[in-house]
């Protein structure tokens, strides 16, 4: 198993390699983000050695679970949320996270905001806004056209968001999303585009993705539990 996840990782590297070379509107520096949800450690110690150090959860719990050995052995791992973030947890995934890539809605803000003016030091120093591109009812994110209050707020509250995040509608073709969230991002000058996963990153990256996060590609299929 860890060989075979060795051999994605390095299918995976120079995939995204020549999709950014294929494309013009590519960023000059794109991050794997390596999603690590339901994977066992021993499956995170294999991209490890490696020498990944970017990965993505997808549940707080799960998290604080799993990276504080793996942080004890390897300091200069990232970590980030990728998942939807319940206010109430929002002092706890500020101490776990380096990077939050969900904030989606003005009470998270709000959240966040109070457990940061609580003074007590926090590891989180990224923080990414994500967009319901597909505007789909069931689906975390700020619908676009309550991304600027959004972001204002942010800004109200001082709290600097670095770029945006999706995930598009999963039966669709994603290049137009992918499209639509570089355009909202250069409209508002930020910087990071996190899009693309396992079945559409080298199309992500041809779009301007800064960041993708991959799991299934990387680890093979997620142990259901
Ligand atoms: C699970 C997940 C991914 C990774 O999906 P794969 O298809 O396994 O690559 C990426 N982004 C988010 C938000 C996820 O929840």
């Amino acid at each position: 198993m860890n060989e075979n996840t060795t051999s994605r990782w390095l299918a995976i590297c120079e995939h995204m390699h020549k999709a950014q070379n294929s494309s013009p509107a590519a960023a000059r520096q794109v991050q794997l983000v390596a999603v690590s949800k339901a994977q066992p450690a021993e499956a995170i110690e294999a991209l490890l050695v490696c020498g990944q150090r970017v990965f993505g959860e997808n549940k707080v719990q799960e998290a604080a679970k799993k990276w504080p050995a793996l942080r004890a052995c390897y300091p200069d791992i990232e970590l980030h949320l990728i998942g939807s973030l319940q206010s109430n947890k929002a002092r706890e995934a500020l101490e776990l996270f380096d990077v939050i890539e969900t904030i989606d809605r003005l009470s998270l803000v709000d959240a966040i905001a109070k457990a940061r003016n609580e003074g007590r030091e926090t590891r989180c120093k990224k923080f990414l806004v994500q967009v319901n591109i597909g505007e789909e009812p069931q689906k975390g994110g700020v619908m676009p056209a309550k991304l600027d209050t959004l972001l204002a707020y942010c800004k109200q509250k001082e709290l600097t968001i670095s770029g945006l995040m999706c995930v598009p509608p999963a039966d669709d073709n994603p290049a137009p999303y992918f499209a639509m969230l570089n355009t909202l991002a250069q409209k508002h000058n930020l910087p990071e585009l996190s899009m693309g996963m396992s079945g559409d990153f080298e199309t992500a990256i041809r779009l301007g993705a800064t960041s993708v996060r991959v799991g299934t590609a990387l680890f093979g299929e997620r142990v259901k539990k």
